[in-house]
């Protein structure tokens, strides 16, 4: 992991736990109460509760720059870079599975994409953003090439402030990609505060076995879970060949069926992953109220599904 974190780590990073997210409804954390040793919760650490309200981000409607302080490749396409806040003193302030605006000039018009931190309120002074580099996109080919001191420009919206922990008792997260960002942070709420006994299962769709983002840290997590998590992969091109023994192919209702809760009054299902499985398991993100597609099918409400 990258050494920003083990600096912090080793400065004893001052931590602002809330064990539960319905107590943190209308104020910031001002009384820190810590279940864990100190530690910046990224993919290197255990899962750390820190959970903030919604509209405590030190981001807010405004663009503010923020300083690139570190950038590691964790995966040949995949980077982990590490922004430094205006205020060092201060935590991201950004509630659970929220995510961030980002922008960059380009020809005299704005480039704007949205990323979801994988660093959790635990990172003082810093955060971190989980980019996969596509060859022609427009915002990770700028990121990819930034310089360390460089800026980049930030805001938070509400509307993009999604479902709040605490979350139903059975959470089902069906995940493509870089989709795993939100839920990390979804987990480290979930998997790091000591009385949480939500049960969560992951399908997670990758396209080759080397694609799979956060692997060690998931497996880690879900040994560590005592049974409440379990995570399995789908791999859409891995060789023929290849050892894999696990799924292949896409996320399909008998996958679903065999590893994600039914659809009873006490469940949660996340999607977060590309525009195509969104269209296939519950219809487009951009029809939030709208249930179409495998989930609608197999029974689940449009109240249960999540779009990310
Ligand atoms: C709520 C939310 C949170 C997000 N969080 C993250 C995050 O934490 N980390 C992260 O890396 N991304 C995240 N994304 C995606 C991110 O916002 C950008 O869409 C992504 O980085 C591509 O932007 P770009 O400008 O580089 O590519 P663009 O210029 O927009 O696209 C150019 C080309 O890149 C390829 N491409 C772009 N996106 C995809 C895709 N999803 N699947 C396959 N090919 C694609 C296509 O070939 C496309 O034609 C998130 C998206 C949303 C909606």
């Amino acid at each position: 992991m990258a050494a920003s974190t083990k600096e912090l780590t080793a400065n004893g990073a001052k931590v602002t736990t809330v064990a539960n997210g319905a107590d943190a409804t209308a104020a910031p954390p001002v009384e820190p109460h810590v279940t864990a040793p100190p530690t910046a919760s990224t993919l290197s650490s255990p899962p750390h509760a820190a959970v903030y309200p919604a509209g405590q981000c030190v981001f807010g409607e405004d663009w503010t720059a923020a300083t690139l302080v570190a950038k590691e490749r964790c995966k040949e396409t995949t980077a982990i870079l590490t922004f430094e806040l205006p205020d060092t003193s201060k935590p991201l302030g950004l509630s659970t599975c929220a995510c961030i605006l980002a922008k960059f000039d380009r020809d005299g018009s704005a480039v704007v994409r949205p990323y979801t931190p994988i660093s959790t309120n635990a990172m003082i002074g810093r955060f971190e953003l989980l980019v996969k580099i596509y060859a022609q996109g427009a915002m990770s080919q700028y990121l990819d090439g930034l310089q360390i001191g460089s800026s980049v420009e930030f805001k938070h919206i509400p509307f993009n402030v999604k479902v709040q922990y605490p979350f139903a008792p059975k959470v089902g997260m069906l995940i493509g990609g870089t989709g795993i960002a939100p839920m990390i942070q979804a987990l480290h709420a979930i998997l790091g505060t000591a009385d949480d006994t939500t049960a969560v299962s992951m399908l997670y769709a990758s396209k080759v076995k080397e694609d799979i983002l956060a692997q060690e840290t998931l497996e880690a997590w879900a040994a560590n879970s005592e049974g409440r998590f379990t995570c399995h992969h789908v791999l859409s091109e891995e060789p023929d060949g290849s050892p894999w023994t696990g799924a292949r192919g896409l996320i399909t209702r008998e996958l679903i069926e065999a590893h994600l809760p039914a659809p009873t009054d006490d469940v949660v299902i996340f999607v977060c992953g590309p525009p195509g499985m969104y269209e296939s398991l519950c219809g487009p993100r951009n029809e939030p109220q709208e249930l179409k597609g495998i989930l609608a099918e197999m029974g689940y409400t449009a109240a249960q599904v999540v779009k990310f």
